[in-house]
């Protein structure tokens, strides 16, 4: 290929992607990255985008599901384990703490967050829109 050929089959592109691609080509090149294998990894980037939003919005949902509404000032109650090891150990063989974002009102329970969120998750697949069943203010009261 001449190079005023070459010109005018790169002349669409700025000098800077340009350059850009070539640094991109020499960095897959020395690590034996063939062009097809590079075109199906960025060919696959936004079915892999959309999957990975998709489980976040999922994780979202499950715990907006299992929210509790707190009794002090009825913002959102989310769970957290506790009791997992010494920097969160509070005894009392409790395996959660619902704890308000707003008022910062919490109180323990010896439901694991797992079983919680599973719950929350088996009403959201029902989609009643119904909530915990684990309504009980407190499980061994206040610490
Ligand atoms: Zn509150």
């Amino acid at each position: 290929m001449t190079s005023k050929s070459m010109k005018n089959l790169l002349d669409p592109w700025s000098t800077k992607t340009l350059q850009e691609l070539r640094t991109l080509y020499v960095h897959l090149r020395s690590h034996n990255v063939t062009m097809d294998e590079f075109c199906d990894y960025v060919r696959g980037m936004s079915a892999r985008d959309a999957a990975a939003r998709a489980e976040l919005a999922r994780k979202r949902a499950i715990m907006e599901a299992a929210a509790r509404t707190c009794p002090e000032c009825s913002y959102p109650m989310y769970p957290h384990p506790v009791n997992t090891g010494p920097a969160d150990n509070v005894g009392g063989g409790f395996r959660a703490q619902w704890f308000c974002v707003n008022c910062g009102n919490s109180f323990f329970t010896r439901r694991a967050v797992s079983d919680i969120l599973e719950e929350a998750e088996g009403l959201l697949k029902q989609s009643d829109g119904g909530r915990s069943d684990d309504s009980a203010p407190c499980e061994g009261g206040d610490a």
